[in-house]
């Protein structure tokens, strides 16, 4: 029997923007791995693990690691033959839990009344530094350090995305339902407090990054974006003027796609279109995420969906040579690259944008199929180009002319 720790899953990923260096524009140049789990690597069967998404069962478990012993309680996500678990617990937070940590297991029944948005917010607050507060909307809870009207600008444009987001993939027959819990978004006032924040999901790398989803904890965390270097640092003092303050920088539709991007990956994550920790191609993934993030220089933030993303455009044209398709299907390694990530991103949104355009039935299909993968399933290049294979008809170098030929019609 093999348990989880056997499984090919060894890193987790968290997807992130990078500021380019000479100007403000932000891109979308890494989905690194920051951290890993201990999880053993090389396995060459999948572990055998039991899912039962009828019944989520709830346990209460003692486990004993580093920090000493913690009781922990949770939802079951995935269960291996030897006792090792993911958990959900209550915060939203996925933990992966050794068959040799676990001291003590026992079922628990649910919380007879579920911990109110408010509620989950304030234990979210508790983990913060000093000086945070809440903001509470539709379908997020926003825990902020800076003025509230910038928390409302964000919250906004957030709620706008969300339903953008559902109406748009339902519409395309993909079987999204909306987050049923709510959805965190952490604002920091600056970029100081956000990178000694971010350091310890991103390592060196949080200076160079303005905003990330997590796919441990779910959140994503980002800083106030009026108050950064280039823009003007004066305090919004409304909903709209913070609004205005962005939007009236000629960095605008970069930052507002930044936003965007991050909650589209954190959307994409709970609305069952993708599963956290699933083996989801980061091609997927970001093809998703750079759909959706359009930026719009006239000024409303985001264009309609699937419209041309002009700067992914140009860098898919200038970075084109056959075979790229192949590549990031294959594996997700260009994502990494510390050089031509960005090119990995451009071709991850003309895949989809075009797949999305010219073959929707085909691209649900491939979808569906990734999005019943169970967290920590097996992945691999030739099982990628299977899935591929399976759903497209054709393997991915054989859309290159397609793909150029219907890029064509956005090059001026
Ligand atoms: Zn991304």
């Amino acid at each position: 029997m093999k348990g989880i720790g056997d499984s090919p899953v060894a890193t987790i990923g968290i997807a992130m923007h990078r500021i380019a260096p000479v100007s403000l524009r932000l891109v979308c140049a890494a989905f690194v791995a920051a951290w890993g789990i201990a999880l053993v690597r090389g396995a060459a069967a999948p572990p055998e693990v039991e899912e039962d998404a009828a019944a989520p069962e709830r346990v209460a478990v003692v486990v004993r690691g580093d920090e000493g012993e913690r009781a922990l309680e949770g939802t079951v996500v995935i269960e291996a033959a030897d006792g090792a678990m993911l958990l959900e617990l209550d915060d939203q937070c996925l933990e992966l839990l050794q068959a040799n940590e676990i001291r003590s297991r026992r079922s628990v029944d649910a919380p007879s009344s579920p911990a109110t948005p408010r509620e989950e917010g304030k234990r979210i607050l508790a983990e913060l530094p000093e000086g945070f507060d809440l903001l509470v909307t539709r379908h997020y809870v926003i825990c902020f350090d800076t003025s509230r009207a910038y928390a409302q600008w964000c919250g906004a444009l957030f709620e706008k995305l969300h339903d953008a987001f559902i109406n748009y993939w339902r519409k395309a027959g993909v079987e999204v339902e909306a987050p049923r819990r709510p959805l965190v978004i952490v604002i920091f006032s600056d970029r100081e407090r956000y990178e000694a924040h971010a350091a310890r999901d991103l390592g060196a790398a949080a200076d160079r990054v303005v905003g990330y989803y997590n796919l441990l904890t779910n959140r994503v965390t980002t800083f106030d974006l009026t108050g950064s270097d280039q823009l003007a640092r004066r305090p919004a003092t409304s909903a709209g003027r913070a609004g205005l303050e962005i939007l009236a920088s000629p960095e605008a539709a970069g930052l507002v796609s930044t936003l965007v991007h991050e909650a589209s990956h954190q959307m994409a994550f709970n609305c069952r279109m993708h599963r956290r920790l699933a083996p989801v191609p980061v091609w997927l993934s970001e093809g998703v995420a750079t759909f959706f993030e359009t930026p719009d220089p006239g000024g409303r933030g985001w264009k309609r969906i699937g419209g041309v993303n002009r700067p992914r455009l140009e860098t898919f044209l200038s970075s084109y040579r056959p075979g790229v398709l192949d590549e990031i299907v294959r594996g997700d390694e260009p994502f990494r690259a510390t050089e031509g990530a960005i090119d990995a991103y451009a071709r991850a949104w003309a895949l989809t944008a075009f797949l999305a355009q010219t073959r929707k039935a085909a691209l649900v299909d491939y979808i569906t199929a990734i999005g019943a993968k169970p967290p920590l399933a097996p992945d691999g290049p030739e099982e990628r180009l299977q899935d591929f294979v399976d759903a497209f008809g054709v393997e991915p170098h054989e859309l290159e002319q397609p793909l150029m030929k219907f890029l064509a019609r956005w090059k001026d």
